[in-house]
């Protein structure tokens, strides 16, 4: 048996015990090294336990390789980043370059899940979804890889360009990740909007050129101010709620591109002045998860020290307090806990 990090009662994570994973032809056996907990985590959470088969918290996972199946490339003490999920590769959808929309998407994912003492990589997985580590990358800077290629997508969607002004809504890890993509792929400046100053203190100092804190002062004159009167030309929206998608759209500029990047509450509506997409020729797209080749572009960039993700890493708890990451991550009164399994790996 071993233990994992499971949602238990609502708001609070739970040890359970789990049979460890038995290795079928072509699967890989992972030891984790480091697993970050994001805003899923928390949400699954806080929904609570209800029944049904168990898994494990935690998916932006690092590991080293302890045991494979037959048939696999991957060999004992193979260091790697995970993919969270597989898309199918074949599907219409996959085969249009929009992975995270493949029916299949969850078919092949980490077992339990990333924070658990071993972790099974289903066969799929194994072949197109782990990635090794580069060398010199610190395992707790790879561990970011699954956040940060989110955000790829995300800025890829918006075609984000050299020489524009990038807004992002929302001082969360996520909204100063896909500042600081913005920024690599060219964003000439980049603003985060938020409430949070501390929050927007790390973005000013390591991945916005401004910060806007929407308590004090109003989103759309500030950037109406640092792009001539215009707006936005890309918006990300990393706030899961209308208003900040509102927000967003009146800090746009004509023409411009915004991203619901956040995932949505069941039932969220904005009311949408359609002279604004007609005559104002705005897009509104959306971008959700993450596939392979933007886990792919994310060690690139982190490798390459474009996107540094240190700063956003406020926090580390050895597994055993892992409960206690995840409940760092509730209060918000940092930015992104990260789990290390042993001692020295970090
Ligand atoms: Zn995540
Ligand atoms: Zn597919």
């Amino acid at each position: 048996m071993m233990k994992a990090l499971a949602a238990g009662v609502p708001g609070q994570a739970e040890w359970i015990d789990i049979e460890e994973p038995a290795l079928g032809p072509g699967e890989v056996l992972l030891r984790p090294l480091v697993c970050g907990i994001c805003t899923t985590d928390v949400k699954l959470v806080r929904a609570g336990y209800a029944g049904g088969p168990r898994y494990a918290l935690g998916h932006e996972l690092v590991g080293e390789v302890v045991a494979v199946g037959e048939g696999t490339r991957w060999r004992v003490g193979d260091r790697v980043a995970a993919a969270p999920y597989l898309p199918c590769g074949a599907c219409f959808y996959c085969l249009h370059g929009q992975p995270t929309l493949c029916p299949h998407l969850f078919e092949n994912s980490l077992v339990p899940g990333g924070l658990a003492e071993r972790v099974r990589i289903p066969r799929p997985l194994a072949e197109r979804g782990l990635f090794p580590l580069p060398e010199g990358l610190p395992v707790q800077i790879a561990a970011l890889a699954e956040p940060v290629g989110c955000c790829v997508q995300g800025v890829e969607d918006c075609g984000v360009a050299a020489g524009d002004m990038v807004l992002v809504v929302g001082d969360g890890p996520m909204g100063l990740l896909c500042a600081a993509v913005a920024r690599a792929y060219g964003a000439a400046s980049t603003a985060v909007a938020g409430l949070t100053p501390h929050r927007l203190a790390v973005a000013r100092e390591h991945y916005a050129d401004a910060v806007i804190h929407v308590g004090e002062e109003d989103l759309r004159e500030r950037v109406a101010q640092l792009t001539e009167g215009r707006g936005a030309d890309v918006v990300l929206v990393a706030v899961s709620s209308a208003e900040a998608v509102e927000a967003g759209l009146g800090a746009l500029r004509r023409g411009g591109v915004l991203n619901v990047f956040a995932g949505m509450p069941q039932g969220t509506t904005i009311s949408l002045d359609l002279r604004q997409v007609h005559y104002g020729q705005v897009r509104i797209t959306g971008s959700f998860g993450v596939g392979p080749v933007h886990v792919a572009q994310a060690l690139r960039l982190l490798v390459s020290g474009r996107v540094d993700v240190a700063p956003l890493v406020t926090a580390t708890f050895p597994f055993e307090d892992a409960p206690e990451a995840v409940a760092y991550a509730m209060e918000r009164t940092g930015l992104k806990a990260v789990v290390i399994f042993e001692e020295g790996e970090g």
